[in-house]
């Protein structure tokens, strides 16, 4: 493929077979065809119309921490606009921001302009766009409960404003189409005192730090909570915590997350999905569904 003509038609950079490991939070993933950091609208528009003339596949990634790539890589670009989609601006209650700011930089700015909704999300790593794919939330407060309207660029390269009504927000999902590219996001907030935010802040940050496992990398809960019960608590009752395959572990202090304990490969994680969906329903009927995305993986990788 002759990705000289794209390094040469964009502002950003190109990185080709790169290892994904270096944007996971896992830290794993083969190589991407790949690795696109476009620099503006303009440069994502030509990513798209170039990749569609070769017939490749275009993935858009934040931080990868909600990420499990295969170690076979990525047969396709990878976006990411963590390196220059990070403006954000204020308005009265209102906050624009773009899809590449950390949320937690979002947060620290929220709480600078004394505005209140956002900051029991404080903790959650990655980016906003990944936030608003993924409807990220902590502690009974999710990214979209505050959201009035996204502009994205859809599978054409056009630029679309959608209002809160027009996007299906749920528990740890969205439903935009697959391909499309998240920019920026508005949301309209609450003016508060700058203690009481902070109050709100500190305590979610708390609940976080004496419930799950930081210290070890992952991606955090692997799979979304059924209703009425906690993931986390089956896979206990299930007798799987601490349960190691190769490199990787079921945590033993929260059991929904599988933690990266040394140099763990993605099919280790991958055996270790499936040994905690087999035995859960095996002892409960209920069939555990992935919260975390996959990339790279043969279909049917992940089918219960
Ligand atoms: C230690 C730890 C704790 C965590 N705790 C929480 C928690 O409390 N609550 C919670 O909800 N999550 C949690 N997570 C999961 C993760 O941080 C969130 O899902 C986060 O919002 C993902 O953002 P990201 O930028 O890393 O997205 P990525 O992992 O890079 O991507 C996630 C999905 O979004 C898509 N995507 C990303 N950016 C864009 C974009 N601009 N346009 C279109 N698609 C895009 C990707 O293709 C992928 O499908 C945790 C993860 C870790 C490692």
């Amino acid at each position: 493929m002759e990705l000289d003509k794209l390094k040469k038609m964009i502002a950003g950079t190109i990185r080709e077979n790169e290892p994904m490991s270096k944007h996971t939070s896992y830290g794993i993933g083969g190589p991407a065809l790949a690795f696109i950091e476009p620099k503006s609208v303009k440069d994502l528009q030509l990513i798209i119309s170039f990749a569609e003339e070769q017939r490749t596949a275009v993935h858009c990634v934040g931080s990868g921490s909600n990420l499990l790539i295969s170690d076979n890589g990525v047969d396709g670009f990878v976006i990411s606009l963590e390196k220059s989609f990070k403006t954000v601006s204020f308005k009265n209650n209102k906050c624009i921001a773009e899809a590449g700011v950390k949320l937690s930089r979002l947060v620290k700015d929220c709480i600078k302009q004394n505005l209140q909704g956002l900051e029991t999300l404080i903790g959650i790593p990655g980016t906003l766009g990944g936030a608003l794919i993924m409807n990220a939330g902590a502690f009974g407060n999710e990214i979209s409960n505050y959201l009035t309207a996204i502009d994205l660029l859809n599978k054409n390269g056009t630029v679309e404003r959608k209002s809160v009504d027009e996007i299906e927000f749920s528990y740890r999902s969205s439903n935009f189409d697959k391909d499309t590219i998240i920019l920026s996001a508005e949301f309209e907030l609450k003016k508060s005192t700058k203690s009481k935010i902070i109050k709100n802040r500190d305590q979610a940050n708390l609940r976080r730090k004496s419930t799950q496992p930081l210290k070890f990398r992952s991606a955090g809960s692997v799979f979304k909570n059924p209703s009425n019960v906690a993931a986390g608590y089956l896979i206990d009752q299930a007798g799987l915590k601490g349960k190691l395959i190769g490199g990787a572990m079921i945590s033993d202090i929260h059991a929904n997350f599988i933690v990266n304990q040394s140099d763990a490969k993605a099919d280790d994680v991958v055996q270790l999905i499936k040994l905690i969906r087999e035995t859960v329903y095996k002892k409960y009927s209920i069939l555990l569904n992935l919260e975390i995305t996959t990339l790279g993986f043969p279909k049917g990788t992940f089918d219960a």
